[in-house]
């Protein structure tokens, strides 16, 4: 438990200091705390030392949590997981931000399921931005489309982009695909679409994402420990 607050700390040291190495303004990347596979007083341990951002891939493991972490009533949850159409209906309840929506289908479920009293979900379109066969995400050259289709759900806000850069690819590989994300998300712009978000970069590949703009870092293990491999 000593440990999560050095991490943490440590973490947004880390932050701060890719964001000066980037030339960015300090404050300009937004750190989500990815705590899957870790239970609620871990979170609670990150909360209470200032952290508001959570992110959560798994959607029965996530909502058990918002109720244990109930009384937590700012935090700011975000879905960066794959959500079956059976799924939607907690997530549009109960979450502020969707990172990895790949069809329309399930942006429409979220749209009509998001309860009126509350702000439209934000959301970001999830890019397989290393054309993985393993990975999630719409093909690049379909990301702008599929974008412009979700913008127009009443419920809903596009906000940007979101890639897990591939895992085996050296410096100059991650760049590429990030600067490529960067391009999208110019592209998506342009097509009228007010987005300002990529979210990119985990504990890995971190500082490289901030030199290419990433506006969002979901960072787990360095914040949380290792997990067992699930
Ligand atoms: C698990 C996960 C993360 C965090 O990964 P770490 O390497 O532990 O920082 C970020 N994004 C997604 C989509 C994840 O599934």
């Amino acid at each position: 438990m000593a440990n999560l607050q050095q991490n943490y700390r440590n973490v947004l040291a880390e932050i701060a200091a890719a964001e000066a190495a980037a030339s960015r303004p300090a404050g300009s990347v937004r750190l989500v705390a990815v705590g899957k596979t870790f239970p609620a007083a871990d979170i609670r341990a990150v909360y209470c030392e200032g952290q508001r951002d959570f992110g959560e891939n798994y959607i029965q493991e996530w909502y058990a949590k918002t109720d244990e972490l109930a009384d937590c009533p700012d935090i700011v949850w975000h879905i960066i997981g794959q959500i079956q159409s059976n799924k939607t209906r907690p997530v549009a309840e109960r979450a502020h931000w969707v990172h990895t929506i790949d069809r329309l289908k399930t942006a429409q479920r979220l749209s009509s399921q998001r309860p009126e009293h509350m702000p439209a979900l934000q959301v970001c379109i999830e890019v397989n931005i290393a054309a993985e066969a393993a990975k999630h995400g719409v093909k690049p050259e379909e990301a702008v489309a599929l974008a412009c289709e979700v913008a127009k759900l009443p419920r809903l806000k596009v906000r940007g982009l979101m890639c897990v850069a591939a895992a085996a690819a050296d410096d100059a590989g991650l760049q590429a695909q990030f600067k490529q994300m960067q391009a999208l998300l110019t592209q998506l712009q342009a097509a009228g679409v007010a987005a300002d978000v990529l979210s990119m970069g985990m504990t890995a590949d971190m500082a490289l994402a901030v030199v290419c703009g990433a506006t969002h870092v979901r960072i787990g293990s360095a914040i949380f420990g290792q997990r067992d491999n699930v």
